[in-house]
């Protein structure tokens, strides 16, 4: 007899796969039974009743904005079409600072589409030490265009005002609602919202905490369309009571241990550098050099074998560097030749790898875990359990049946890849 389950409810776009990912992490960490789909299509042995929350990966944060919203809005029909009532638009939780960023005009396509006037923005994350404060955006105890981040090789972050940059992207105007109104009495607050969504197009939320985002995700109920980083899927449980959904939380995927293990790091972010460092004292590692490799002074295969004799010790395969050395790539390979060249490489060696036994793949950089998803042809991961905050392990449910643990850039603390791997391989 079939059982009679619940249809999804929540349709989450994302727009990268280690994005997705994290908002997976955070909705299952919340009770609610989460599907990740890497494409539009669904197998149809692919069971999708009995998910609370279905999110799409895509690949769209450092597209041109037409591209994106293309994208994101053809993955928005798809959700309204597997039945999904409330949807999720989920970016980087340091936003995109630059006035041609696609999340502005994303934004303004989905509430079109959705024929909205108003959503929420709410990018923050503080367990990560992404916090909004008065609309401005911080990294750690500096404003955005102040942190590390500021010089990022590929994004850099220039302004801390997610009003202004909202502005600058969309078509409509901001207002920011401060964290004292935040933390102020619950129906004030939605009632603050609910003005605000009168005149705003987009409503800027400050949250210092995770109270303030549990806060938040108790009173986005009007909302039909809510945008913001992974931290708001921290309490979204009254969006199900208010459908008379019950979440399928007793059915949250088992993870399944053992097997050997691989980490590749295509991320040059300031924290995996930290985290290459400190795996590489204690395990075998080896550094991809752009150079040699284009020039065949280091082989692919020379990567592959090398990879394969340290099969049982968790290898660590690095094309981590320092800004100065990415800025040298990439005025002397060309931008996109080299992260066609580096990206390619990990994801070929991430199904090499597979066909040579291993079980796991640990992947540290946003671009890069896409790239690998993609050459691997992963449709659907179920998601599981946490190595860190906004990084779950995920189990693929589509062949090859293995287990991945995939994180952006900033992710994790220093011994990120150490505790991934116990997460991975402890019985
Ligand atoms: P993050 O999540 O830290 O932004 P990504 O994987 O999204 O990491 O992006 C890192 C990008 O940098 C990738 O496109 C990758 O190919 C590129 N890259 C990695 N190592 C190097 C290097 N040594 N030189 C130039 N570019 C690099």
């Amino acid at each position: 007899m079939k059982n009679h389950l619940q249809k999804p409810i929540l349709g989450c776009i994302a727009d990268d796969f280690t994005g997705a990912s994290d908002l997976a992490s955070f909705l299952v960490n919340s009770g609610l039974r989460t599907l990740q789909l890497n494409r539009m299509q669904v197998d149809s042995d692919l069971e999708l009743d009995g998910y609370d929350a279905i999110v799409i990966a895509l690949k769209t944060r450092t597209v041109d904005a037409h591209t994106a919203v293309e994208k994101s809005l053809a993955a928005l029909h798809w959700l309204q079409g597997l039945g999904c009532r409330k949807f999720y638009f989920k970016y980087c939780s340091t936003f995109d600072s630059t006035p041609d960023g696609n999340i502005g005009p994303v934004i303004d396509a989905l509430l079109d589409s959705l024929e909205l006037q108003s959503t929420i923005v709410c990018p923050a994350l503080p367990v990560n030490g992404r916090t909004v404060y008065m609309g401005h955006l911080f990294v750690g105890d500096a404003p955005l265009n102040e942190s590390s981040l500021k010089d990022h090789p590929l994004t850099p972050m220039k302004d801390s005002s997610v009003v202004r940059l909202i502005e600058a992207q969309g078509k409509g105007k901001a207002v920011n609602i401060p964290y004292y109104c935040i933390e102020g009495d619950e129906a004030s607050l939605r009632q603050s919202l609910l003005d605000a969504a009168q005149k705003y197009r987009y409503i800027v939320l400050d949250t210092l905490s995770t109270t303030h985002l549990e806060r938040i995700g108790r009173n986005v109920e009007a909302f039909t369309l809510i945008t913001g980083g992974s931290g708001l899927a921290t309490n979204l449980s009254s969006e199900f009571t208010k459908y008379g959904h019950v979440p399928n939380s007793s059915k949250i995927a088992a993870r399944l241990p053992g097997g050997p293990t691989v980490i590749l790091s295509g991320s040059c972010s300031t924290m995996t550098q930290l985290q290459v460092a400190q795996y590489k004292q204690k395990h075998p590692a080896l550094y991809i050099d752009p150079f040699k490799l284009l020039n065949q002074t280091q082989t692919y295969k020379q990567i592959l074998d090398w990879t394969v004799q340290n099969k049982s010790a968790a290898p660590l395969i690095y094309t981590t560097s320092t800004k100065e050395i990415v800025s040298k790539v990439q005025s002397e390979i060309g931008f996109e030749k080299s992260q066609t060249l580096l990206e390619g490489t990990l994801a070929k060696l991430a199904r090499d790898c597979i066909q040579a036994g291993f079980k796991n793949i640990i992947v540290a950089g946003g671009e890069t875990s896409g790239a690998v998803v993609k050459t691997l042809d992963i449709h659907a991961l179920e998601i599981g359990q946490s190595v860190s905050p906004g990084v779950p392990i995920l189990h693929s449910i589509t062949p090859p049946i293995i287990n991945l643990a995939l994180k952006s850039g900033n992710f994790g603390d220093h011994t990120f890849f150490q505790t991934a791997l116990e997460k991975l391989t402890c019985q």
